[in-house]
């Protein structure tokens, strides 16, 4: 295996951001390592909802790298409605699912791939897709998905800080709205004019822009920019 082409582990790249990230890596020349909750011809397949998904998925990656994993980007990811007129057993079900997939399993793969870089040389990089909701909040309905993408960035800048002198960078992407199935329905329910004007650059960014900051955070980004969070969303919530 060719040691300087950088490998990637990029979760939920079946579809959206996730599948442009993988594109842009490629076209850099990464080696990535797709994955989505059901296995495809590109993709690992690990359902993140389940507490052992993440173990599996890692040690598979590993095996599919031949061994050696230099950066993981955390980007699979659930956005649900959970009503609080839904009963407690099902808001409760939602809120642990939001977690488990939002935050848990990031985390998860976060410590394998930390342990994998420190009985290692050459150090690590995980890239973690977050959102405008761990700063913001979100919608009455979506309680659990700003918490959970709260909990990520505090994860990434603990990372950050924990790992730094062991050659471990983290590097965290805030988007906003994302054109992308995730979206879509949310998007199609309101106004586009509407939307559009809460938006000062006047529409939702692409799956290929946040793409761009991904891939730069996993393959060019200084490492002194390691606990940087890094914002796409038009200007709507500028901090
Ligand atoms: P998407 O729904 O198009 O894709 C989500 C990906 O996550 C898919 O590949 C899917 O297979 C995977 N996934 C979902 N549940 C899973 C599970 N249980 N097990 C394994 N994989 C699972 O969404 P997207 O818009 O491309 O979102 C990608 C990331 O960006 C997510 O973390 C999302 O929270 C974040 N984000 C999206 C937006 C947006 O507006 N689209 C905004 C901010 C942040």
């Amino acid at each position: 295996m060719n040691e300087t082409i950088p490998i990637v582990l990029v979760t939920g790249s079946t579809r959206g951001i996730g599948a442009a990230i993988a594109t842009a890596l490629r076209q850099r020349g990464a080696m990535v390592i797709g994955h989505g909750r059901t296995a495809g011809p590109d993709t690992i397949g690990a359902d993140l909802g389940d507490p052992g998904a993440a173990h599996a998925l890692w040690d598979a990656a590993l095996a599919q790298a031949g061994g050696r994993i230099d950066v993981l980007i955390n980007n699979a990811g659930l956005f649900a409605d959970n009503p609080i007129t839904a009963s407690d057993f099902a808001w409760l079900d939602a809120w642990e699912e939001s977690l488990r997939i939002n935050l848990t399993a990031a985390a998860q793969l976060s410590r394998l791939a930390v342990r994998h870089w420190q009985a290692g040389a050459r150090g690590g990089r995980i890239v973690h897709i977050a959102s405008r909701a761990a700063h913001r909040g979100d919608s009455p309905d979506h309680w659990h998905y700003a918490a959970a993408k709260g909990g990520m960035v505090a994860l990434h800048k603990t990372l950050a800080r924990s790992y730094a002198h062991q050659g471990i960078l983290s590097y965290a992407v805030s988007p906003g709205f994302v054109a992308t199935d995730m979206a879509a329905d949310y998007l199609a329910a309101n106004d586009p004019a509407a939307l559009a004007a809460q938006i000062p650059l006047g529409r939702v960014a692409s799956p290929e822009e946040i793409a761009r900051i991904a891939a730069f955070c996993a393959l060019d980004a200084p490492a002194s920019m390691t606990g940087a969070v890094i914002d796409a969303n038009g200007a709507s919530h500028v901090r």
